[in-house]
């Protein structure tokens, strides 16, 4: 074949996202020839970092869960994750205030979490949260094996491989009711359902629309937050030392203008300066959409179906700063809730505005266990916003102004006032439509806003045969983890095909 030398067979991955660096060192690992292209200068997609001042803030990724997913990718490699990049398991995992003035830590030790609970709440609330957490993990167990580790089932294969017990699997992942629904039957105190029901946004999901299987997150959480030492963007750096310790090779600063066909089958790029890498496979790890949208080239715009702007996940402005804090003990996590929790996801998913008094998360780099700044900090604000980013116009400057002023206005009235008279780096929905084309700024593919959402999420496998997709917008789902499992499930499919 073109692409084969030294009876290696040649992949060409586009875009070093953690689902193209993924996919790219585990099939350097299993002995592929890898080249590895991205258009951005640095690697890691969403996980960038930005200069601002004379400090390097993590724009993207903060929260890092199921580490198992890397473990096993270096130990399949015969190397260990632990000797390439530093994770620190945070005991608290996020420190949570609502506008009447309490405040809430969730602890790595379920206990500890229950005993915060009956003081904030009461007892009755502590032993709904241990009930909600044995349901959760119970959602967890049963999708994780067939669902979230393995190739994207269909309805079909579900009904194939578990026969008659695929009824009773579907009533255990309680995909009929919404998240909202579920977790009333948990708490009556409105600010745990608030609490538990913004994990849906870590898929880019309102909980008032998310099928309550989505419940599960509040588990993978509970089982372990990791802080990367140095910044996140490390664990980026080691999948990437990963593959070039493999013979792999990156070419950063080079966008894919097309993907070749021949024959019907994937047989290459084509870089924006018109050079051509010929090769027996193509991963793709960018938005699905831009397939579909003809962005790379019209052979491969059926590949997969894209997602309609009224099917997309959420989007965020966000706000870089390194500043000085007072009034408000940070802690590395910290959730700033709004007092309308409905309102705050009818403005965004049905009215595609930015919302009034917008749930705040603000990471707080330089704290941590142990962590105390001395002097400016390094801060991530982001609130939640609508995938607009390629609307005409987009959303006014006037308006993202104001959101801005209403943030800063909202947790000044929860405690934390920011002192930012530094630089700032925001960056809203048009500019992640920018960073990541197709995607209208949506952060997480299409909104797992239905039961059946997440099996219509492609796969790995594309219509077109060569090509495969990788990343947060393909199947198991959005988030560090996922769209690592997703490179494993395509290197996967790879290799068998
Ligand atoms: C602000 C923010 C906060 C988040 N918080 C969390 C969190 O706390 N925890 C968590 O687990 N997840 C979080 N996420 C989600 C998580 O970051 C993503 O799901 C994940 O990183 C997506 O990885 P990906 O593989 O889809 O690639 P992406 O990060 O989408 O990267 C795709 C890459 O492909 C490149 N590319 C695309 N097209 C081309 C082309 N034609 N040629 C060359 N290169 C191309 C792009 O330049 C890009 O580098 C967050 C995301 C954001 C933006």
């Amino acid at each position: 074949m073109a692409g084969t030398v030294n009876n290696r067979k040649q992949v060409v991955v586009v875009g070093a996202g953690i689902g193209g660096l993924t996919a790219a060192a585990d099939l350097a690992v299993r002995g592929w020839r890898v080249t590895l292209v991205e258009r951005h200068a640095q690697v890691g997609g969403k996980m960038r970092q930005l200069a601002v001042g004379p400090a390097q803030i993590a724009a993207g990724p903060t929260v890092l869960t199921l580490r198992d997913v890397f473990d096993d990718l270096f130990a399949q490699a015969g190397e260990s994750l632990d000797e390439h990049v530093q994770l620190q398991p945070l005991d608290v995992l996020a420190r949570h205030a609502w506008p009447d003035g309490s405040q809430l830590d969730l602890y790595a030790d379920a206990r500890r979490s229950a005993q915060a609970i009956a003081e904030l709440a009461g007892p009755a609330e502590a032993l709904g949260f241990e009930k909600f957490l044995s349901y959760a993990r119970g959602i967890w167990q049963t999708v994780e094996g067939p669902f979230v580790r393995g190739q994207r089932p269909t309805p079909l294969s579900i009904l194939r491989s578990h026969g008659l017990r695929a009824a009773p699997m579907l009533a255990r992942i309680d995909s009929r009711r919404s998240m909202w629904q579920a977790l009333g039957g948990f708490f009556a105190d409105r600010r745990l359902r608030q609490l538990f029901g913004r994990y849906a946004t870590y898929t880019g999901c309102s909980p008032f629309l998310a099928p309550a299987t989505l419940n599960l997150v509040a588990w993978v959480e509970a089982s372990g937050v990791w802080q990367v030492q140095g910044g996140i963007w490390n664990l980026a750096g080691a999948l990437l030392g990963l593959m070039q310790r493999h013979g792999g090779v990156l070419r950063c600063g080079q966008g894919v203008a097309r993907i070749l066909t021949d024959g019907g089958r994937a047989s290459g790029v084509e870089l924006e300066d018109g050079e051509i890498l010929r090769a027996d496979a193509v991963v793709f790890g960018g938005d699905a959409s831009a397939l579909a949208e003809g962005l790379l080239g019209p052979a491969v715009s059926r590949a997969v179906a894209g997602v309609e702007p009224e099917g997309r996940s959420l989007s965020a402005l966000t706000w870089c700063l390194h500043t000085q804090t007072s009034g408000f003990a940070l802690h590395h996590h910290n959730v700033f809730f709004g007092p309308d929790y409905p309102e705050e996801f009818e403005a965004i998913f049905r009215r595609s505005e930015l919302p009034e008094t917008p749930t705040v998360y603000v990471c707080a780099q330089d704290r941590g266990e142990g962590q105390q700044p001395q002097g400016p900090e390094r801060l991530l604000v982001l609130v939640n916003a609508p995938a607009v980013g390629d609307r005409r116009g987009g959303v006014p400057e006037a308006e993202l102004r104001a959101c801005q002023e209403r943030t800063w206005r909202h947790l000044e009235a929860l405690g934390l006032t920011l002192h930012a008279d530094g630089a700032a780096v925001r960056t809203g929905p048009a500019e992640f439509e920018g960073l990541f084309p197709a995607s209208g700024g949506a952060l997480y593919g299409a909104a797992n806003h239905s039961w059946s959402a997440s099996l219509q999420r492609p796969g790995a496998q594309t219509q077109v045969p060569g090509l495969y997709l990788v990343g947060g917008t393909a199947h198991p789902g959005a988030g560090v983890p996922m769209a690592a499992l997703s490179g494993r499930l395509a290197a996967q499919a790879l290799a068998g095909d």
